[in-house]
């Protein structure tokens, strides 16, 4: 009993610290006269193992806040800490530790058209020192199979469908288990069938490696694999109704 206590405590704390904590953030573009205010004081708190899925309108702010939490554009104004780190004023090195924590996937499956499907995904293992030591064919081969691309490790993108393409790109994304995965439109491509099949695939993989999944989408049909809904309309974040 007495060795058990500390390590429940343990655990209840590191599990109420929100992955992602935004307070008062805004963000402009351009410069002087033509400066332009995209983000209005965006609070939000994303916990551990949570899947939250971002609508709103084309022009609402949705990637830009998207870039602000992967690391991919500067802090303006106000407070975004990312897996504890504060991101505004970080130093370049802090914020490619913070960058090596997340997986990207975007619209477009931005795969290397050079690349075949296994070594697009082992390259995102490269990345990491702590693979160097391992089999990373294998590893990225087994991530192919658990997205169904078992038979297709060799294939080019350029002869793989719109769904197979993506569901590549949750490969490289996933494959180094990333604590969160931030994906801007990942099923605007697809079809029905295969931007369900896309996202029921990132689901099930955050669920198994515990991650959290922030998903910008206007696809009606996939919400209900949210834990909770958010909405961006003109800049200012608001719960959905
Ligand atoms: P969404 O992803 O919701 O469609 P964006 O975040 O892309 O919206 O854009 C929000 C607003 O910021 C839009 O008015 C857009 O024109 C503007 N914007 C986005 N990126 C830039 C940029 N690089 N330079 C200037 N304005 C931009
Ligand atoms: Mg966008």
């Amino acid at each position: 009993m007495t060795t058990l206590a500390p390590s429940i405590q343990l655990t209840k704390e590191k599990s109420t610290e929100p992955v992602i904590r935004i307070q008062h953030l805004d963000h402009y573009f351009g410069k002087g006269d033509l400066r332009k205010q995209a983000l209005y004081d965006i609070n939000l708190d994303i916990q551990a193992g949570e899947i939250v899925i971002m609508t709103g309108p084309s022009g609402s702010g949705k990637t830009t806040l998207l870039s602000l939490m992967g690391g991919l554009r500067t802090i303006q104004e106000g407070s975004l800490s990312i897996l504890g780190q504060e991101m505004r004023d970080i130093s370049k090195g802090k914020m490619l530790e913070v960058r090596r924590q997340i997986g990207y996937i975007f619209q477009a499956h931005n795969l290397l058209t050079f690349l075949t499907a296994k070594q697009n995904v082992r390259m995102s293992l490269e990345l990491h020192d702590e693979y160097l030591a391992q089999d990373i064919d294998k590893i990225a081969v087994q991530m192919l199979e658990s997205v169904g691309l078992g038979d297709r490790v060799n294939y080019y993108p350029d002869n793989l469908s719109g769904g197979q393409k993506q569901r590549v790109a949750i490969a490289r994304a996933l494959v180094s288990r990333p604590k969160i995965v931030l994906a801007d439109e990942p099923t605007a491509a697809l079809d029905k069938q295969s931007g369900r099949d896309v996202v029921e695939v990132m689901q099930r993989l955050a669920k198994e490696q515990d991650c959290t999944i922030l998903l910008v989408t206007h696809d009606n049909r996939i919400l209900d694999i949210a834990d909770r809904l958010i909405y961006m309309e003109d800049g200012h974040l608001s719960d959905a109704e």
